[in-house]
Order: C-alpha cells, then structure tokens, then sequence
C-alpha cells in the first residue's frame, strides 16, 4: 500500500456514488452533498477549558447522494475506501417503530443525523463513497455526519443556519454512536472555507475566518499509526485537573487564568501536576490566538514556533503525547524546510500536523519512512472548503 493518501476529488467519487446508487436503487439520485475531514492546527486539551481550536477543513471528502422514497425505511449503502461495501437500513422519523442506536455501529451515525434532523424526514435511499481515512483521527465521523445533515436538508428544503447545523450534528453523535464529543470537528467541517483557517472560541462559538494564503507552504498530516490502549480515565482527569486549578483561583474556567496566575497556585501550594497542566492550559490559549493573529499576517515562521511549542507542552505539562509522536516531531525539528511541526488530537497516537515547504515534503516523508519504526501514512494537504451540496 502506498504511503501516502491522495484526495480523489469530488468528480470522480460522484460518478463512483452515482453509479453505485443506478446499480442498487434503480434510478437517479435526486441530489448529492459531501463534507470534508479536518485537521487541528492548534489549541489542543483546552477546549474543556473554554479556550480556543484552529482546525481546517481538508480536500478529502464524504460524498452521499441519495433521494425520498416514499416510504418510512432509510436504506443506505456505503462503498469503504477498501472498496467492501456495507449496507443497513432502519426506520425514517417519520415512522412509528423508534429509532433506535445498534448494529451495525457505523449506521448509528446515519441515525443520529435522521432523529435530530428538524421536522423530521421520511424513508430516504442514499449511497456514500469516502475518501476521508475512518478513525485515522481526520474526523471522518462528522464527515458522514454533516454529508448526511446537508443531503436532507436539500431532499426536505427544510434548512438550518450553519452552526446550528453543527449542533444537531454534534447531538447526533452523543445520542447514537455515544460519542461525548466536544463541537469542533462538526463546527470546522460545516464552515471550512478553501485557504482560511478556523479560529473557534470554544465558549461562545463564534468563530473567525483566518486567512491561511500557504504559499509554497504546504500542511503534511502524518498518521503515526498507533493508539495506545487508554484505561479511560486520562482524559476526565486532566479535565477534573485543570477545573481543580481554575476553583482554587475561584474562576469558572481557566479561559480566565493568566501566566500571573500560576504564581497564586503555587502559592496555595497546589499539586505539581495540577500546576502543569493549569500551565499548558493557560500558555496554549495564548499560543492559538496568537497563531490566529500572526497567520493574518502570512508571519509562518513564527506559526511554526508556535507548533514546536505546543508539542512540547503537550508531551511535557500535559502529558497526552506518546514516543512515537514524540519521535515523528523530532525527526521533523530537525530537517529543512520545516517551520513547525506539533502532534494533533487528543494524543496517545494519531497524527502529527507539520508546516513544511512543499519542495521538501517527499524528502521529509522519506526522512519519516528511514526512521521512524512504525508505519506512518500521509496526507498533504491546503485548507479546504466545508460542506456542500454537489451539482448532479
Ligand atoms: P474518525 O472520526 O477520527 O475518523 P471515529 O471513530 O470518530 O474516527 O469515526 C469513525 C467511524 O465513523 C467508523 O468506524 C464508522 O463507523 C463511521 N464512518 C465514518 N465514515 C464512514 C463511511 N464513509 N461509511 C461508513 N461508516 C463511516
Ligand atoms: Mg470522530
């Protein structure tokens, strides 16, 4: 298998779905939508805290297309990019059996989307063609998600502005798959935009367009392959910790909390690993909106410090990286044309997002292949658009 994953393109996975959809359904479909994987570029372990994400959108896409059909059961079909291809069908809101979570547990995402979708929708016949990498931590799950959500809205005409589009989406996935996910990845995959990056404020979920012009730039994403097994209690401790370190400096969050804070809590004498992660927490808040500012100005050197700096206090304060992100962002501190580089996700594995001349990414990706043990997939990537309907 080839190292690295290319975007097919929206033309060539409609023709794939279309085709798909002839061959099962019998005849057209009556409208098409895709939705894009994404990437965090920073601000990492703080959205519990109310801070802030800077994710983009990416050109890799979940395409579905699909028409009523006059009855009250969804039928779905889903080609995986291994080319197997999975089918589940399950009762519309519009009928009296519930709808319920279950097997098979991808077809819960479809659900989740269906029992939250405003007004409620009828038996529908779709087909989904992906070229979004699943559980390559890419977000392929609010890919299939907000694919979903944007074909009923076309299929009903009944539409939602865009972030509650992201909400319900995010219900869906709490409710059905029973992921207790936090609001970025639904937020960034419905409002991506070509070249911006997404400044959101995980307190009031305003968000800001951040010019994200890359130049002879480019964003290689490389997947380390591993995810440590996690006894489960890791992430509710680091935020159980950090909301320690805001009660004891009597804030309601460490969005709040400045550098100046962290004297008080040492002063109260603290726990060292609270400290630590208070630390992280309140510098990587500060690290994200200056990205935010300095992007605006193309300043990517300085973006790419910032990268270097946040990996570290995640591998340090945070304690959420593991040895092979940490190897995979050495290899890249030290190799040309590399301007930062920082592990992204909530860590123990996944990815690790580098900002790197575009003339160095296939020497970098062999540097990566030379040393690093384990076997890494890459995505190269630019900022791409959000979800949208497909013209068939
Ligand atoms: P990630 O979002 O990082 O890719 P998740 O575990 O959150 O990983 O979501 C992956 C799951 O979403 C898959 O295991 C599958 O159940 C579902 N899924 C995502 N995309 C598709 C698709 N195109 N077809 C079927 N199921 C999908
Ligand atoms: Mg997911």
């Amino acid at each position: 298998m080839s190292n690295e994953a290319i975007a097919k393109g929206e033309a060539a996975l409609l023709r794939q779905a279309r085709d798909k959809f002839v061959a099962v359904f019998g005849r057209q479909p009556a409208a098409g939508a895709c939705a894009p994987g994404r990437v965090n570029l920073i601000g990492e372990h703080i959205d519990y805290c109310e801070g802030f994400v800077l994710p983009v959108a990416l050109p890799f896409v979940t395409l579905i297309v699909g028409s009523l059909n006059n009855t009250t059961e969804c039928n779905l079909v889903s080609v995986l990019g291994t080319g197997e291809v999975v089918t589940t069908s399950f009762p519309s809101s519009k009928s009296s059996v519930p709808l319920v979570p279950g097997a098979p547990a991808w077809a819960n995402y479809i659900k989740g989307v269906v029992a939250n979708f405003p007004g409620g929708v009828g038996g529908f016949d779709a087909v989904i063609v992906s070229d979004v990498p699943m559980g390559a931590g890419l977000s392929s799950s609010a890919a299939i998600e907000v694919a979903t959500f944007t074909l009923l809205e076309a299929l009903t005409g009944n539409k939602v502005g865009p972030v509650q589009k992201a909400k319900l989406c995010q219900k869906a996935e709490h409710e059905f798959p029973g992921m207790p996910c936090g609001i970025m990845d639904q937020y960034i995959v419905t409002m991506g935009k070509k070249d911006h990056a997404l400044l959101i404020d995980c307190r009031s979920l305003e968000s800001q367009q951040i010019p994200m012009e890359l130049g002879d730039l480019a964003v290689l994403v490389t997947n380390s392959n591993v995810k440590h097994q996690l006894t489960g209690s890791e992430y509710p401790q680091r935020r159980a910790q950090c909301q320690e370190a805001a009660d004891r400096l009597g804030l309601p969050s460490l969005r709040d909390a400045k550098v100046e804070d962290l004297e008080k809590l040492k002063a109260q004498k603290v726990d060292e690993v609270v400290l630590m992660r208070a630390r992280h927490v309140i510098e990587e808040i500060a690290r994200t909106e200056e990205v935010g500012r300095v992007m605006k100005n193309k300043d990517f050197k300085r973006v790419g410090e910032l990268f270097y700096q946040s990996h570290d206090s995640l591998s340090q304060l945070m304690q959420v990286s593991c040895p092979e992100l940490d190897q995979i962002v050495d290899i890249m501190r030290g190799a040309p044309g590399v301007l930062g580089a920082r592990m992204t996700g909530g860590g123990f594995g996944g990815c690790v997002v580098t900002l790197a001349k575009k003339s160095e990414i296939e020497n970098l990706k062999k540097l990566v292949l030379s040393q690093y043990k384990g076997k890494p997939i890459f995505f190269v990537s630019q900022p791409s658009d959000g979800a949208r309907l497909v013209k068939l």
